[in-house]
């Protein structure tokens, strides 16, 4: 008797692992998909989950494996973690060992002054909250999400030792650190036994500060690096080329990470010149753009984020082409420069 549900069961993909690439994350054993997806937007309590799921499948079935989370990715905050908990439970649990799921602290998650920073109070606690809400019994990469000036660097690196040790999680990460601050954590994290797997920093062609000394930190160090916002929000796609459409992140008043000022004049023509460079290569620009952050070297894998399945789809045809000639770079570079 053939039986329907509403919510049928989950069977991955057998083709899964036949286009994506996977490179190892520094010198480590890990390897990373080269596309990683992002739940910062569209997993909150706010959006609609069928969409959610929609994507993690999508995501999952075209062998990208690594799905990114923090404390606070909502909204509410936490409501992201929560959701792909219902979602890994109902689709994801008899994969399990396929995943790389990661998730952070660092930003103000709780009132009081153990809900924010970086100190071992804060981050131990905060793992275990977001355990709870997902429901995993260990994350596979735990991030400082960001550098807090006021704990002694000692205290962090030592409360991200202690979450591996104690198994909440088989990797560590630092997020949005300094190049001198990621060699200070590497020597830290060295002489506790537990080496840095990765550092995730902002890293797009608008946004290129990690040329500036933390690319060549982390070669020395043999530390990974995943780039998160590759596509600046959705900027270096062909979607604000005339105008700001609905339905885009920047249309929406409740998203306060990108206004319709992010998107300037100049920011467009940019974008209009490099998507010009983008089709003489056979790729849109949202392809180029992740192309792009591919093409360096520091770079293991480029976390995009997606509210349409055929966004992940299409950036995934960035991968047909990661070379770039030196008169494309050079081309790219009077643009952007
Ligand atoms: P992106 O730069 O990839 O932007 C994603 C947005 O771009 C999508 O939501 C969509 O916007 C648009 N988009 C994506 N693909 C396409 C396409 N092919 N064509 C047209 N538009 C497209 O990344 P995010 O800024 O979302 O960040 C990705 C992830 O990085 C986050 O989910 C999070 O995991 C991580 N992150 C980490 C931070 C940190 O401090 N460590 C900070 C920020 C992000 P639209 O909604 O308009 O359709």
């Amino acid at each position: 008797m053939i039986t329907h549900s509403p919510n049928p069961a989950y069977l991955a993909d057998d083709e899964r692992y036949t286009q994506m690439t996977y490179q190892r994350c520094g010198q480590s054993g890990l390897k990373l998909p080269r596309l990683s997806l992002g739940l910062w937007q569209n997993f909150g309590a706010v959006d609609n989950t069928v969409n959610s799921r929609d994507l993690l499948r999508c995501a999952f079935d075209n062998g990208i494996n690594h799905f990114d989370l923090a404390n606070n990715y909502g909204p509410p905050y936490g409501s992201a973690e929560a959701n792909f908990g219902k979602l890994f439970q109902a689709d994801f649990k008899p994969y399990r060992d396929e995943l790389l799921i990661s998730s952070k602290a660092g930003y103000d998650m709780w009132p009081g002054p153990f809900g924010d920073g970086g100190s071992r109070k804060y981050l131990i606690s905060s793992c275990d909250q977001s355990l709870q809400r997902t429901g995993l019994e260990y994350f596979d990469i735990f991030y400082h999400h960001r550098m807090d000036p006021e704990t002694p660097l000692e205290e962090t690196m030592m409360a991200l030792d202690q979450i591996v040790r104690s198994g909440r999680a088989l990797y560590v990460g630092i997020s949005n650190y300094q190049p001198a601050q990621t060699k200070e954590a590497v020597a830290i994290l060295r002489s506790l036994g537990t080496p840095l797997l990765i550092h995730q920093p902002r890293y797009n062609l608008f946004d290129r500060w990690i040329e500036d000394g933390l690319c060549e930190v982390l070669d020395e160090s043999g530390v990974g690096a995943i780039a998160f916002s590759p596509l600046a929000q959705g900027v270096l796609t062909n979607k604000y080329l005339n105008g700001i459409p609905e339905g885009s992140r920047a249309a929406n008043k409740a998203i306060v990470h990108l206004s319709e000022n992010d998107i300037s004049a100049e920011k467009i023509r940019k974008a209009q010149a490099l998507n010009q460079i983008a089709e003489a290569r056979g790729q849109n620009l949202a392809q180029m753009a992740v192309a792009w952050v591919l093409h360096n070297p520091a770079i293991t894998s480029c976390l995009i984020g997606a509210s349409k399945t055929a966004q992940i789809l299409d950036s995934i045809k960035a991968l047909e082409n990661l070379t770039f000639s030196e008169e494309e770079l050079h081309s790219i570079r009077e643009i952007i420069s």
